[in-house]
């Protein structure tokens, strides 16, 4: 049992979840970060990856995801637990630690950050009969493996960035590969779709999803159809991947045993909440004046983690040694 007793478990791999990791790792916590998302980055990688942030501090500019990688570049010497995929439901105050429970099993911790931003991402999902049932094995919302496509009839459904990125790269692996989009216009870079025009991707606009054409538990095509329902056409396929932009909402959270202010959870300038040993940084939290900004969330990481490190055990340093003397 003590061996799952975690230091610190941080809610969420956004910016600021990922710098709290960084300086738990510095204070030898041992750290666990949990994220409802198939990759971490939180906001940036999901909503922003190729804008320039230019805002943080000592990069003139950035580019989100490029951030994004520095910030996991920063944390991998401390091979932190990470789960992805899993959406933490609630928690718990034991004796001598927190029990945190996931929609897939139980975390144990003695200290918690709660790195949240705006709450749990969820894609939009598709709204046809039979899609849940298809989920994860024909029908996806995210790509973690371009192999699962190779030699492949897939579909791709969505007209913005991501889906035509996404068409682009599966080209090169797929058997073959059909965008369908509700607009004639795809919202897409410029350059980007120059290149899928240029390429052997069947294009099918402005069509919607009319059915899934399921045998045996199996989809074996789907039913497309035109805004004016004037055209009907059916695509063979083995995957379809659906890229309708996500939403966040704050979903569990909002029935957690915490103060809260509006959608904000109250902390304090020690980032500690209204429960002892449970911080809040980033986007999540507020308080007299917060400003809610990635170079904020970065300065809130480090206060968390030290506050935390000093609660599980009062004899520790709340101020720590400057990590430049740390690595000499
Ligand atoms: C288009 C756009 C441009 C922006 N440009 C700038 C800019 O130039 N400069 C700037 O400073 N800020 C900018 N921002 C804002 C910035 O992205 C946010 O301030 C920042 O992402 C907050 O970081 P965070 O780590 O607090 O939260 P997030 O980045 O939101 O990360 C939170 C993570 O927690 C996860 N999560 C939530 N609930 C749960 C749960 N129950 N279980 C498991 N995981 C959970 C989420 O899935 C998410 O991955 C921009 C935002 C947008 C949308």
């Amino acid at each position: 049992m003590n061996e799952n007793i975690y230091d610190i478990t941080i809610i969420g791999g956004g910016p600021a979840g990922l710098f709290a990791g960084f300086y738990a790792g510095m204070r030898g916590a041992k750290t666990k970060i949990i994220d409802v998302l198939p990759e971490l980055g939180g906001q940036l990688s999901l909503l922003y990856p190729e804008k320039l942030i230019y805002d943080v501090a000592g990069f003139p500019n950035v580019k989100a995801q490029d951030l994004v990688n520095s910030l996991i570049k920063q944390i991998e010497p401390f091979n932190h637990s990470v789960c992805l995929e899993e959406e933490v439901i609630s928690f718990e105050k034991k004796e001598e630690y927190f029990t945190l429970t996931t929609d897939k099993e139980i975390h144990y911790s003695k200290s918690i950050i709660i790195a949240a931003g705006n709450g749990s991402f969820q894609p939009r999902r598709l709204n046809v009969e039979g899609n849940e049932d298809l989920e994860r094995k024909q029908l996806h919302y995210y790509i973690k493996d371009m192999n699962a496509f190779s030699n492949k009839d897939v579909v791709i459904c969505g007209g913005g960035d991501s889906a035509v990125d996404w068409a682009l790269m599966l080209e090169e692996v797929a058997s073959s590969v059909t965008i369908v989009h509700r607009r004639p216009q795809f919202r897409a870079h410029e350059h980007s779709v120059n290149k899928l025009h240029e390429s052997s991707i069947v294009i099918k606009t402005p069509f919607v999803i009319d059915s899934l054409n399921q045998a045996n538990d199996k989809m074996e095509s789907i039913t497309i159809i035109n805004p004016k329902k004037e055209i009907e056409e059916t695509i063979p396929l083995d995957h379809l991947i659906v890229n309708y932009g996500f939403s966040s909402s704050l979903g569990p959270i909002k029935k957690w045993p915490l103060e809260f202010k509006g959608l904000s959870i109250l902390a304090k300038t020690s980032t500690e909440t209204s429960t002892p040993g449970i911080f809040a940084i980033g986007d999540i939290s507020t308080y007299e004046g917060k400003v809610k900004l990635i170079a904020t969330g970065f300065g809130e990481a480090p206060t968390a983690v030290n506050n935390a490190i000093h609660f599980i055990n009062p004899t520790e340093r709340l101020q720590p040694m400057h990590s430049t003397s740390l690595y000499e």
